[in-house]
């Protein structure tokens, strides 16, 4: 990557660090989104409640985040995962687990929550599929 110097560095990806990225980009300044690609919903059959995106696959959607805010040549986009920040007197350096690192005047975490699951076999597995079956169940009352 050529400009390793950026305004905002995005930590995650996903449906807000896109959303971040978008308004950052379409406001002209410099904006690095680096993701791992391992979001929250990567395990549901199809999203519910999201409207113009209902019942699409979170695959589908995130495709479409992602070419949405690509039309912006203000962002960039690097498939790695952060390791480390640490605050300097500009702002912040970050580093990859593949030891390149960036500086920046700004940083936002994006990186989502994590999941944890009860101690009960085969919960984990069915995960994505009873969270979507416990939207529709919700709908419907
Ligand atoms: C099973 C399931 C089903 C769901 N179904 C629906 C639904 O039907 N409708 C609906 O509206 N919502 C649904 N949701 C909720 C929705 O998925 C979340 O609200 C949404 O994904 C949150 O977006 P986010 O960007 O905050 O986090 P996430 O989508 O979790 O994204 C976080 C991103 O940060 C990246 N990341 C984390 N740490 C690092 C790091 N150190 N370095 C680089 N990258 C990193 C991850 O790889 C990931 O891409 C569902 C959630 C789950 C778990």
């Amino acid at each position: 990557m050529e400009n390793k110097n950026l305004d905002v560095i995005i930590i995650g990806g996903s449906y807000s660090g896109l959303s971040a990225g978008m308004s950052l980009g379409r406001s002209l300044r410099n904006v690095l989104i680096i993701d791992n690609g391992k979001p929250c919903n990567r395990q549901t059959p199809h999203s519910h409640n999201f409207v113009t995106h209902d019942g699409k696959t979170p695959a589908e959607i995130a495709k479409l985040a992602k070419e949405d805010v690509e039309k912006y040549d203000t962002v960039q986009f690097y498939n790695g995962t952060v390791v480390k920040t640490a605050k300097t007197t500009e702002g912040f350096e970050i580093q990859t687990s593949s030891g390149e690192k960036f500086n920046t005047k700004k940083l936002i975490l994006a990186s989502g929550v994590k999941d944890i699951m009860p101690d009960i076999p085969g919960f984990a597995e069915c995960w994505g599929f009873l969270l979507s079956i416990a939207h529709t169940v919700m709908v419907m009352k």
